[in-house]
């Protein structure tokens, strides 16, 4: 094969604009949620054609859920990727990102020969943004982080990332890891060219059969003790709906700021509710 090859992690999330149930234990239902493909990760996936489109390759999408996340693999192929794998397994339920990450790391490892990764900056629900860079440690190569554009010339990687208040540049050799910040150019319209529609593509099981490829932890050789909740040492103490608590608004008007944030602390020591409780 000539040209890169680039894999692209793209994962499904509950959809925002539907009700996105919520379990008595404060947990996300998301076997009720309406699901779509994280909007992040689509700016990932346009990185992943541009270089395509320049150098040649390949783009294997790759996803970690239940298998309903095969969705997105269709999704992206018919945007232009090559391939998708679901990463699908029961002892997976539960994972924290130190988990999440292993497991995509597996994935990439029994790929082989990965010459580029792009994640998406972060999620719409667990929206940590460490998925990526958790990768990169574990695969021990480069990472550019919130990169808006690059060029590759000669086997290297120019990229330019954001930073508060300005960009940075900065080249890298390959393999690496590339988390694509969302005021990177945007994913172009589908293109049809593999495929003429995600559920046209997921009826027609012969062309699903040679494009989007279901593995478990035992084909991939991921050690299933690093996963899961045995393999996931967070520990969530608690969760709320935002605007649950209600609550009441005060406004402190001084002379300086020094003045303002002496009175609110006052206040707050003062508020038999304690601190703890005040700032959530
Ligand atoms: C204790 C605990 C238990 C959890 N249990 C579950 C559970 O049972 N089920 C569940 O779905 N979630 C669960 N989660 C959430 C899950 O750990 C995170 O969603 C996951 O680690 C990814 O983190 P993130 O969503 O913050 O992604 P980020 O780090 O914000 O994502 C950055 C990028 O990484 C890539 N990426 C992230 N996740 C995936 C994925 N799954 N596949 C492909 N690419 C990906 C994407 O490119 C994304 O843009 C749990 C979290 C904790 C802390």
């Amino acid at each position: 094969m000539s040209g890169y090859k680039i894999a692209v992690l793209i994962k499904q999330v509950p959809d925002t604009s539907s009700k996105a149930g919520v379990n008595p234990d404060g947990t996300v239902d998301r076997a009720r949620a309406k699901k779509m493909l994280n909007p992040f990760d689509k700016f990932a996936l346009q990185k992943a054609l541009e270089v395509r489109a320049e150098h040649g390759g390949e783009i294997i999408a790759i996803t970690m859920g239940p298998p309903p996340a095969k969705e997105i693999l269709a999704e992206a192929l018919e945007y232009g990727a090559d391939k998708g794998y679901l990463l699908t397994d029961k002892r997976l339920a539960a994972s924290d990102t130190l988990a999440t990450a292993y497991a995509l790391y597996s994935v990439v490892k029994y790929l082989g020969d990965v010459d580029i990764v792009f994640t998406g900056l972060q999620t719409t629900d667990g929206d940590t943004a460490q998925t990526g860079p958790q990768i990169a440690e574990r695969m021990d190569v480069p990472q550019i982080t919130y990169l808006e554009k690059l060029a590759v010339v000669d086997g290297k990687i120019h990229g330019v990332r954001v930073i508060e208040g300005g960009v940075q540049k900065l080249t890298t050799s390959m393999p690496a890891l590339i988390t694509v910040a969302n005021s990177a150019k945007p994913l172009e319209h589908k293109r049809f060219h593999n495929v003429h529609s995600v559920k046209e593509l997921l009826r027609n099981e012969e062309e699903l059969a040679n494009k989007i490829f279901t593995v478990n932890l035992d084909d991939i050789s991921a050690d299933s003790s690093r996963v899961g909740l045995v393999g996931s040492p967070t520990v969530v103490g608690k969760t709320w709906k935002l605007g649950e608590k209600g609550g009441s608004c005060a406004l402190f008007k001084g002379d300086a700021v020094s003045v303002e944030v002496a009175e609110l602390v006052d206040k707050l020591k003062a508020d038999e509710r304690g601190i703890e409780e005040l700032v959530q």
